[in-house]
């Protein structure tokens, strides 16, 4: 059976940034890259907000930089998934998705969250183009114009008010007629006057064209049963995200919504000898540049906790 000291699972910020310290600790790390090779930033246009790159980069270059870094000290990526684990003790037993058993000493999960979407085509056909998942991340490109965010949590408020501070205007549309987010968040989305709260609506097709990408949406007001037009240039889907951690319930302690308990600051897990880093842990900030902080974290937790665990 194949052995590594260091199984690092997931190509995002965190997976690739665990490489780099990993491999630069002398570990020989192997990191299994999954389904989206370098995660979910590979799927957005322009990022704007990594430090080291002023004029910007493009999501798949900045993942492609991060990967050859990752190689350039000896990371071993190789294409593939890890679908089961056995974290009962240590050398844990992983089997990939060619059904190769590895044998690992320590464990990085870095396999990070994926944003729910509403399931219409018409989302599909505009993502990148006037439908993102993220504003602060694309937020910027929509200065000045109209825009609508869909979902009543709190990520849905947290998203309306931050392009308050840029759009001209904000709708916040929600499917029921009370919010699911905090009490103060509420209050925040409620007194913001850039903010126009669409109650019981849901998107019934977002309108554009090829050219201009996303000019409107038609709404379907639920208590009417009648269709509404908006004009605006940007949808922000916010209704909530879904942690890649099925490969571990009853292996690892998860939190309700999925999402891996890690012992802050550090990246441990309730298994000694398992680590996490990025959006798998984190349904807060879900920045890129805290993933791969918190890659760095995990490539150092591992390779203290080796040291400790000969
Ligand atoms: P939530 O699950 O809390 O909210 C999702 C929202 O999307 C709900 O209003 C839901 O409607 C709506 N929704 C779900 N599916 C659909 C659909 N198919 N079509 C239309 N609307 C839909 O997710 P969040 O991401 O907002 O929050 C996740 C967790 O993270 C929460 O615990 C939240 O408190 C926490 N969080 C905390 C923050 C903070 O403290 N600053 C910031 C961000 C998140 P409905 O209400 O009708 O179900």
């Amino acid at each position: 059976m194949e052995h590594t000291r260091c199984l690092i699972i997931g190509s995002g910020p965190a997976g690739y940034t665990a490489g780099i310290y990993t491999a630069r600790a002398d570990l020989h790390p192997l990191l299994y890259e999954g389904m989206q090779v370098g995660g979910q930033l590979t799927i957005t246009t322009e990022i704007e907000n990594f430090p080291g790159y002023p004029e910007g980069i493009s999501g798949p270059n900045m993942m492609l930089d991060l990967r050859k870094q990752a190689r350039r000290f000896g990371t071993e990526c190789r294409t593939g998934s890890i679908i089961s684990v056995d974290l009962s003790k240590r050398p844990f037993i992983c089997v990939d998705d060619f059904n190769n058993e590895i044998e690992a000493e320590t464990i990085i999960v870095a396999t990070g969250a994926s944003a729910n979407w509403m399931g219409i085509p018409s989302e599909k056909r505009f993502y990148g183009q006037g439908v993102s998942a993220c504003a602060t991340c694309d937020g910027f490109f929509y200065k000045g114009l109209d825009v609508c965010v869909i979902g009543g949590g709190d990520t849905g408020c947290e998203e309306a008010m931050y392009l308050s501070t840029l759009c001209n205007k904000v709708y916040l549309i929600h499917r029921r007629d009370q919010m699911r987010a905090s009490k103060a968040m509420q209050a925040k989305v409620m007194n913001n006057p850039k903010i126009e709260i669409v109650w019981s609506h849901k998107i019934h097709e977002i309108i554009g064209n090829d050219l201009d990408g996303v000019t409107g949406v038609d709404l379907e007001n639920l208590k009417t049963d009648t269709i509404e037009h908006l004009d605006l240039s940007g949808v922000f889907v916010a209704i909530g995200h879904k942690p890649n951690t099925d490969f571990l319930k009853g292996q690892l302690e998860l939190d309700e919504q999925g999402y891996i308990k890690v012992q802050n600051p550090s990246s441990a897990t309730s298994v000694p000898g398992v680590f996490a880093a990025g959006d798998v842990c984190d349904p807060h900030y879900r920045q890129a540049i805290v993933a791969a902080g918190k890659g760095c974290v995990a490539g150092m937790d591992v390779e203290r906790f080796l040291q400790d665990n000969q």
